[in-house]
């Protein structure tokens, strides 16, 4: 049985300011072919999405990108997302902050700085991020979020390359008074799927991962969170993507396009209409890209008849396209999948195979 579900308000804006980055992680879930800076949209239009947002009965708002702070104007948006009663969140890199940046941000209202860190090495950190001396300026910059007031996330992006370190991601997270660690496994989008051969981890490592995280989540109970988000290769079951199609999030690109996750844009033919053009209330509750996928209608055997299709909806739309070559297909990565055992296998040969070098992310 189908359950009917009444759209309800996005919870979350995710204002992709930029596609610019100093930094090139070659599994950035960015899209290959990035905007350059004259496809940016100009402050009056991202003031204009923050009051639509607010409008909509949207409660949170990530700046994000590429690196958000290469905008002149982010301290002007925050402090006005937070005057229509949005939660701030930065999302960052963090290299190119300094104190008296991270200052006017805090009097601007941002509450939260989500940092991401490439490892807790600087060596291994700097070489996956391409950044000479990154890591130790995210390590200056995240002592100086939780000194001034705001809450820090550290962000753990795992793979081959790096998951020997988690044990020590995590004494770092601690170290640096995080509120909250992210331990995410790479998903494979955007530069992650250019990369894949580079980045899949083997499955006894992953299982490894899985033992430390549980014990150390049990160890830091009420003093640090951990989320973690497992590789999708390994898993029997797909995640619920973005808390299913058009349901929770919505994510303004650079140039202007709303979409319902980051990674749509992979998917040809869906129509994604611009902010601006017409009012977000609409695009949101009526348009065809996030009309395309919402719910269950649209599903095929076997999630058409599976109990779970309420629960995880199909799983991600942009996997089923990348995997299975059709964007209506069960997520392959799920057991129930035709396409599970191939797609498993394929993990576990890339995993062993020996590939180092990464293609960097380059506008
Ligand atoms: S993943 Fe890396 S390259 Fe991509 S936006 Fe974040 S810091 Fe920049
Ligand atoms: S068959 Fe579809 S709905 Fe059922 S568990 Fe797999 S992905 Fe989810």
């Amino acid at each position: 049985m189908t359950m009917v579900r009444k759209i309800q308000p996005p919870l979350a804006l995710m204002a992709e300011l930029t596609h610019r980055c100093p930094l090139q992680c070659p599994y950035c879930s960015n899209p290959l072919e990035l905007l350059k800076v004259d496809r940016e949209r100009d402050t009056a239009f991202w003031l204009g999405v923050i009051d639509e947002a607010a409008e909509l009965g949207v409660l949170q708002i990530h700046f994000s990108g590429g690196e958000p702070t290469l905008r002149q104007d982010l301290a002007r948006l925050i402090e006005h997302a937070t005057s229509r009663g949005l939660y701030a969140n930065l999302i960052t890199s963090a290299v190119l902050l300094d104190g008296a940046k991270l200052q006017a941000l805090a009097q601007a209202g941002l509450a939260h700085v989500q940092i991401s860190f490439q490892g807790a090495e600087a060596e291994t950190a700097d070489r996956i991020g391409h950044y000479k001396n990154g890591h130790a300026k995210k390590i200056d910059v995240a002592r100086l979020v939780t000194k001034l007031g705001m809450s820090l996330t550290v962000n753990a992006v795992v793979h081959r390359q790096n998951l020997a370190e988690l044990p020590a991601m995590i004494d770092l997270a601690v170290a640096l008074d995080a509120d909250r660690l992210e331990v995410a496994h790479v998903q494979y989008h955007g530069w992650a799927l250019r990369n894949r051969a580079a980045l899949m981890p083997e499955r006894a490592a992953f299982e490894a991962a899985d033992a430390v995280v549980e014990a150390r989540r049990r160890e830091l109970l009420g003093r640090m969170a951990i989320d973690y988000v497992v590789p999708d290769y390994y898993a029997r079951a797909p995640k619920t993507c973005m808390g299913g199609w058009g349901q929770k999030f919505l994510n303004v690109a650079p140039d202007g396009r709303v979409l319902p996750c980051h990674a749509a844009e992979t998917i040809p033919g869906l129509a994604f209409e611009r902010a601006g053009d017409r009012p977000l209330r609409d695009i949101w509750f009526g348009g065809a890209a996030f009309e395309a996928f919402r719910g269950t209608a649209w599903m095929q055997e076997p999630c058409a008849s599976c109990a779970l299709k309420d629960v995880d909806f199909g799983g991600c739309r942009c996997q089923a396209l990348a995997l299975a070559g059709d964007v209506a297909a069960t997520d392959p990565v799920c057991h129930l999948s035709p396409l599970h055992d191939s797609v498993l296998a394929m993990a576990e040969r890339e995993s062993v195979a020996g590939v180092k070098e990464f293609v960097y992310r380059r506008l």
